[in-house]
């Protein structure tokens, strides 16, 4: 086999990647993962996981660098930084070449290139991710023990998580752009009876504030542009969510209409041997412990794919001799 054919190419180095990586390489199959920034995907953003079995508690690097390292330890090929230039996901030997001429073939391609939650683009947003700011109420709501928090979105996922959020916060006030959400009736209903939500319509956060941690935030009333400035110890982001396919538009892969990867229950796409994990597909939750579970049978049905092929092609060439 040649140095650049790979029985598998991993696009995508988070959870869902590197998981695929430990599997494939541990089958001994030859695997490269790629990713354009570096390896740990969200979780290098997370500062704590605290809902990762076996682990009570572990900082989200910690957590990626476990994992990177022992995708290498069992000969996993990884290279970070990259940009992708082409590719060809349609031919029975998949190819791609990369922005610095660097050119790979592959038996098989899987897709794990994650996602993000759309930011509100605030001053300070970036710096306070993580110390008061979430995009996840499942990972962070219990670090908001008897906090007052807000919550910023109109739509089913804000209102919904506003509710369950009043598991842990004190007062949840729900902030919103329009005089009016767009959540279901029901979603709306049970927001409006709980006692510890209340509501600021027509108004949006300016810039987020604090030292080390989010200490308060400056809301602006759209219809009054009046500023005032509201003192709380968390705000969980809740404006919808982008995966970051823009690489495969308008190429085969199919996506739904929120531009997530469309997979069957082997995690393939609509393209044999290329198959898809993680965050990036069309799937309802988006947690680490989904992720390694999307990338372990994404590479296991990789290596059946790959190994499936191998024994027609080695019956075809049986019944020529014949
Ligand atoms: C702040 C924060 C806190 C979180 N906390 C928790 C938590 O406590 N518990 C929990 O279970 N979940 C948590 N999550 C969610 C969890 O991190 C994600 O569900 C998980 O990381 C998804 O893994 P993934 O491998 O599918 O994608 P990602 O982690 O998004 O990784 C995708 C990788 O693909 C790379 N990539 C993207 N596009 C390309 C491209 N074109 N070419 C090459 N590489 C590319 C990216 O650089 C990235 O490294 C949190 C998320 C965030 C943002």
């Amino acid at each position: 086999m040649e140095n650049n054919h790979f029985h598998t190419i991993v696009i995508g180095a988070g959870p869902a990647g590197l998981t695929a990586g430990i599997y494939l390489s541990r089958a001994k199959m030859k695997t490269l993962v790629l990713d354009s920034g570096i390896a740990g995907g969200q979780l290098i953003l997370t500062h704590e996981v605290a809902n990762y079995p076996g682990i009570e508690k572990i900082s989200g690097y910690a957590l990626s660098e476990n994992m990177r390292k022992q995708a290498l330890k069992f000969g996993c090929e990884m290279l970070s930084g990259i940009s992708i230039a082409t590719i060809d996901f349609e031919s029975t030997m998949k190819s791609l070449s990369l922005t610095n001429g660097k050119k790979f073939t592959a038996d098989t391609i899987i897709l794990a290139t994650g996602g993000r939650s759309r930011t509100l683009n605030v001053a300070n947003e970036d710096f306070f991710k993580g110390r008061g700011i979430s995009y996840c109420a499942t990972c962070d709501g219990d670090f908001f023990q008897d906090k007052e928090i807000a919550v910023v979105g109109g739509g089913n996922t804000a209102l919904e998580e506003a509710v369950s959020l009043t598991k842990y916060a004190s007062k949840v006030t729900l902030i919103h752009m329009l005089d009016h959400f767009q959540a279901f009736a029901h979603a709306q209903e049970e927001a409006m009876n709980n006692p510890k939500i209340s509501f600021m319509m027509n108004s949006r956060i300016t810039s987020f504030n604090g030292v080390d941690k989010l200490e308060s935030v400056n809301i602006e009333n759209l219809l009054t542009h009046e500023q005032t400035e509201m003192k709380l110890d968390g705000v969980f982001v809740f404006i919808g969510y982008e995966a970051n396919t823009d690489f495969v538009q308008g190429k085969c892969i199919r996506l739904n209409d929120r531009k997530e990867i469309i997979t069957d229950e082997k995690l393939q796409t609509n393209v044999p041997g290329v198959f898809a994990a993680g965050d990036a597909i069309d799937k309802k939750y988006r947690q680490i412990t989904t992720a390694v579970s999307d990338g372990t049978i994404a590479a296991l049905n990789a290596i059946e794919f790959i190994n499936t092929r191998k024994s027609l092609q080695a019956n075809h060439a049986n019944s020529l001799i014949v």
